[in-house]
């Protein structure tokens, strides 16, 4: 269930018309969790998953070098062209 901005300290509500959406998967038992990052969010930040399998938020910066989310985890970004339309 996608309430709020992932970024802890965000006040920002979900909204569909912007930001960005990540899907986790968790195993074992394949349930999906989303999380939603806010547009003001994403200009600075992007989600990373730890090798604990933990959700952290960092800075683009810090993302160098690697496409965020980390493609061999099961974090994923879910492509707005997608979710935006099942939102609306
Ligand atoms: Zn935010």
């Amino acid at each position: 269930m996608i309430l709020d901005c992932v970024r802890p300290g965000c006040i920002n509500h979900f909204d569909s018309r912007g930001g960005e959406i990540y899907t986790l998967e968790k195993r074992p038992g394949g349930t999906t969790e989303f999380y939603w990052m806010c547009p003001e969010c994403r200009r600075e930040y992007g989600l990373s998953q730890l090798d604990n399998g933990e959700l952290e938020v960092v800075p683009k910066s810090d993302l160098t070098g690697q496409i965020p989310p980390n493609p061999k985890a099961d974090l994923r970004m879910f492509p707005g062209r997608f979710w935006r339309r099942l939102a609306a």
